[in-house]
């Protein structure tokens, strides 16, 4: 229907190198109600929420995480660290006492469309499986 067939038309328009949006709020170019920061990533609220408690994890510097499948083997201590903080804001949220789903959309037929490595954190409502 109109919105899955939308959010297609946003991932495959979607560029794979150039700045994003994210590149923005991280340098406080645009504003996001940042819930979490440390040097290496920042935590803020998707601004387009699919539940009470929506969160982005994202590293401060994407090098090749434009996208999951990009990651090399030096980028394992990154990821790593944006599961750990996806916890962390997770539970910062309450959400740790109720369960919560993390998720990283990848490439066209993931529906990513922002090409800047990003954790969804999704909770504060049950949840259904599977995703569209
Ligand atoms: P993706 O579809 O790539 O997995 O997720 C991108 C997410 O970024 C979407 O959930 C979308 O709502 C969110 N998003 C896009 N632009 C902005 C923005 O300017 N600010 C915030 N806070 N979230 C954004």
């Amino acid at each position: 229907h109109d919105e899955a067939a939308a959010a297609r038309a946003a991932a495959k328009s979607a560029s794979e190198g150039g700045p994003t949006i994210f590149d923005k709020i991280i340098k406080r170019e645009i504003p996001a109600t940042v819930v979490f920061e440390d040097e290496l990533c920042m935590a803020f609220r998707d601004v387009n929420p699919q539940a009470p408690t929506h969160l982005l994890v994202i590293p401060k510097e994407r090098g090749n995480l434009s996208q999951l499948s990009k990651a090399q083997e030096d980028d394992k201590s990154m990821l790593g660290h944006l599961l750990y903080t996806a916890n962390r804001v997770a539970a910062q949220e309450g959400l740790d006492k109720t369960g919560y789903r993390v998720v990283i959309n990848d490439g066209v037929e993931g529906c990513q469309s922002v090409y800047h490595l990003h954790l969804h954190v999704i909770g504060g409502r049950q949840l259904t499986w599977p995703p569209g």
